[in-house]
């Protein structure tokens, strides 16, 4: 197994896949900005624990994160504030739309899990009474890819604009108490942390400290504890792919967390991060042919952590 040959592997899938593009899946509409991206692109790019890459397609092209920006952001949380991060966000899936406001009422305003966009508002929240939330963000990425990464202001502009469920999101939980800051603050640093711009091998690089028990993919100092690691996989697992969490589960058998830009990062526990990236999407808000490539790699390969 160790000997596998990675780069032939990503090689293949790109090969098996590029004839699909433009067959399935549709562009994100609902962020002006995001609407303009090509959906003829594919990515996968992927960095073994002991440093090893590979990559092929448009490994190299920065998107737009969106929701894979929520576990870094958790990442971020959990260093700040240990346990208590979890006071008033729950552990669960949900069950419903990432962006459903129906079950934040009846649960009186404590979001399910850290994923859905209300706990994720939630988590910007925590991370504005620590300091200054998208610095921070932007600089645990810059150390863990080993290179400056950054905003794109024209989608952090498109998401304020188009972004009403999210402030009702955040009003919601500000009337419950669930939100200790200002909701303007708490959505600015929302909508940026969605807007951060990376490439399938940054993002696959910066996620190293997942499969390696929490340390640092290039310095092997401690990001997270090897318990929290395991709990950030876990989550991914259980909440980090919308509301087809059980069919990844079922289908790919890895921790995974999407976003509505058409990417997917992937753990395999002590081996591999991986992150695929296609703009369309299917009619669960994952990436089309990212779904794909992650299928294809795992029968190619036989990892999965089941
Ligand atoms: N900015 C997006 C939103 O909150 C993120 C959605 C996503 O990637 O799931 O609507």
């Amino acid at each position: 197994m160790s000997g596998m040959d990675f780069q032939t592997i990503l090689d293949e899938i790109n090969t098996e896949l590029r004839p699909l593009l433009g067959t399935g899946g549709k562009v994100a509409s609902y962020i002006p900005a995001l609407a303009r991206v090509s959906p003829l692109q594919f990515g996968i790019a992927l960095r073994t624990c002991a440093g090893q890459t590979a990559q092929a397609g448009d490994s190299a092209t920065p998107f737009s994160i969106q929701s894979m920006s929520k576990m870094f952001s958790l990442t971020l949380a959990i260093r700040a504030l240990g346990e208590a991060m979890w006071d008033r966000i729950g552990r669960e899936p949900s069950g419903s739309p990432f962006n459903s406001l129906v079950q934040l009422e009846s649960e009186r305003g404590i979001p399910r899990n850290p994923f859905i966009n209300a706990g994720a508002i939630a988590v910007a929240d925590r991370l504005v009474s620590q300091g200054d939330a998208k610095v921070e963000l932007l600089a645990l990425l810059g150390r863990l890819c080993g290179e400056p990464i950054h905003i794109d202001a024209e989608v952090a502009r498109s998401e304020a604009d188009t972004g009403f469920r999210n402030t009702a999101l955040a009003n919601f939980m500000k009337g419950f108490g669930t939100l200790d800051n200002d909701v303007a603050t708490v959505l600015d640093v929302y909508f940026n942390q969605c807007a951060i711009a990376m490439s399938c091998e940054q993002v696959a690089c910066a996620a190293g400290y997942l499969c390696r028990d929490g340390r640092h993919p290039l310095a092997g100092t401690p990001v997270l504890s090897a318990a929290q690691a395991r709990r950030v996989n876990a989550l991914m697992l259980t909440c980090g792919t919308y509301d087809a969490a059980g069919e990844f589960a079922f289908r790919i058998g890895l921790p995974c967390k999407s976003g509505v830009g058409g990417g997917i990062v992937a753990v395999v526990p002590d081996r591999l991060s991986l992150c695929v990236w296609s703009p369309g999407l299917d009619g669960t808000g994952n990436s089309w042919l990212g779904r794909q490539a992650l299928e294809l790699f795992v029968a190619k390969t036989g990892l999965s952590v089941f």
